[in-house]
């Protein structure tokens, strides 16, 4: 199997070049315009190498089999030198042709990266014209009266390398004029080359050389675009994949303060509870409420209350020390934990740093009735959900009475769910 080592894209093309860009400028080029934009055109050269060297090689073998099958036509119309083109084709051509192909991909290797594909159209090019070179040397070799009919062998040629290969453009036009020159060098010096059959000859091969270059050029012309085409529709699904993220991300968290939302909050807990109920682990809910926040507002004005909000959301946010606890805004002034086995006592523990990092931001609330600075009340609950029904609202309603006892106890204060 073929493993030729790729560039990665961000080696062939320039950092920072906009590739939908040189895409879409690349698709909208002129019918004359077979090059793609720089940059493109070297990724495109090095994404199609695998396949080209197959292609060549498997197109090789092809050719390499009907090259020696005209041994037939040798037989019937130059039969006078059928031995020496017995030894021409098999003796000499297959062998030369065999030790390419079978050392095609390390010689396609030898070649410098950008280069790549080039050694391959040159494998195939040397290849046809040796073809070329071979058959004139049969046809100048011998006398049969039929021997000026073996000139359509080099249609065939030009048919091999231009479409069978698929030489690229530039190649095909360079090769198609070898086989020319071959075939043109082959009929001046055979002696005796009836001037009708020369003509015929002549001009069918000038029209299989135009036919074959038009369709070469549209394959080719085709090809790219399909590239074209199939990296837009990679760069579109790669664009979807982002903003789905983004999407999912501004989804999930809170505008204001960037933690997570009620909606997030509401199905991250869920998840905590089906997690939970698997183990005899207790799951803790923690509600936090900013005290007097009206007043704050009052105050300060609303942007300093949505400030306020922030600095208390960060403040949650950085002294949460379990990767699995989650901190979100449940709405207004209010903000919830979620704290994964963890049980009343780390839930009163991480509640009173919690309240603490709060009063540590020492922000200034002259409206408060029960601090110099903002803080916030706790109310927590726990459970341990196995084999109990409705854990996640349970928990919210035992934090909630909880919170609405440390508000009644003088606030600034954690107060734990206590079963009546
Ligand atoms: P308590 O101590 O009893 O909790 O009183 P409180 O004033 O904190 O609570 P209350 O429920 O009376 O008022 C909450 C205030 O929070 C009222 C509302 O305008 C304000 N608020 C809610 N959401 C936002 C917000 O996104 N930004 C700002 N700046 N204020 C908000
Ligand atoms: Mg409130
Ligand atoms: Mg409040």
């Amino acid at each position: 199997m073929l493993s030729l080592a790729k560039n990665a894209p961000d080696q062939l093309l320039a950092p920072g070049s906009d590739l939908r860009a040189l895409i879409d400028r690349g698709l909208k080029s002129s019918f004359w315009q077979l090059r793609l934009p720089e940059g493109l055109e070297r990724q495109y050269l090095s994404d199609s190498i695998e396949a080209r060297v197959l292609h060549t090689q498997r197109a090789g073998w092809f050719a390499l089999f009907v090259f020696n099958a005209f041994l037939v036509v040798d037989w019937l119309m130059a039969a006078d030198v059928f031995w020496q083109s017995v030894l021409i084709r098999i003796g000499v051509f297959s062998p030369l042709g065999m030790a390419i192909l079978l050392n095609a991909e390390r010689l396609v290797r030898t070649g410098k990266t950008r280069d790549w594909v080039s050694v391959s159209d040159w494998m195939s090019l040397l290849s046809g014209w040796a073809a070329a070179l071979s058959l004139a040397v049969i046809l100048w070799m011998s006398h049969s009266p039929w021997v000026h009919y073996c000139h359509a062998g080099f249609l065939v040629i030009v048919i091999y390398g231009n479409l069978v290969q698929k030489l690229r453009f530039p190649f095909a036009i360079v090769f198609s004029a070898g086989v020319l020159a071959v075939h043109g060098a082959g009929v001046a010096l055979t002696a005796n080359f009836p001037p009708a059959i020369r003509m015929a000859m002549v001009l069918m091969l000038l029209v299989t050389v135009s036919f074959t270059l038009v369709a070469n050029y549209l394959l080719e012309r085709a090809t790219r675009r399909r590239y074209l085409l199939a990296q837009r529709d990679a760069q579109m699904v790669d664009e979807l994949s982002a903003l789905n993220a983004q999407l999912q991300r501004l989804s999930r968290s809170d505008v204001l303060t960037g933690v997570a939302n009620r909606r997030h909050f509401q199905a991250h807990l869920q998840e905590a509870v089906s997690r939970t109920r698997g183990s005899d682990a207790a799951l803790s809910l923690l509600i936090m409420d900013v005290d007097h926040f009206k007043a704050y507002n009052d105050r300060y004005g609303h942007p300093a209350g949505d400030e306020c909000l922030r600095q208390v959301a960060l403040a949650l946010q950085g002294d949460l020390r379990h990767p699995a606890d989650m901190v979100a805004r449940f709405g207004g002034e209010e903000f919830v934990v979620v704290m994964q086995e963890a049980d009343e006592a780390a839930a009163l523990i991480a509640a009173e740093r919690l309240r603490q990092a709060v009063e540590a931001l020492h922000m200034r609330h002259e409206g408060s009735e029960c601090s110099a600075v903002v803080t916030v009340s706790v109310g927590t609950a726990t459970l341990c959900p196995r084999g109990e029904a409705a854990v996640a609202d349970r928990l919210l309603s035992h934090a909630d009475r909880a919170l609405y006892e440390a508000k009644r106890g003088g606030r600034n204060q954690v107060r734990a769910y206590r079963h009546a």
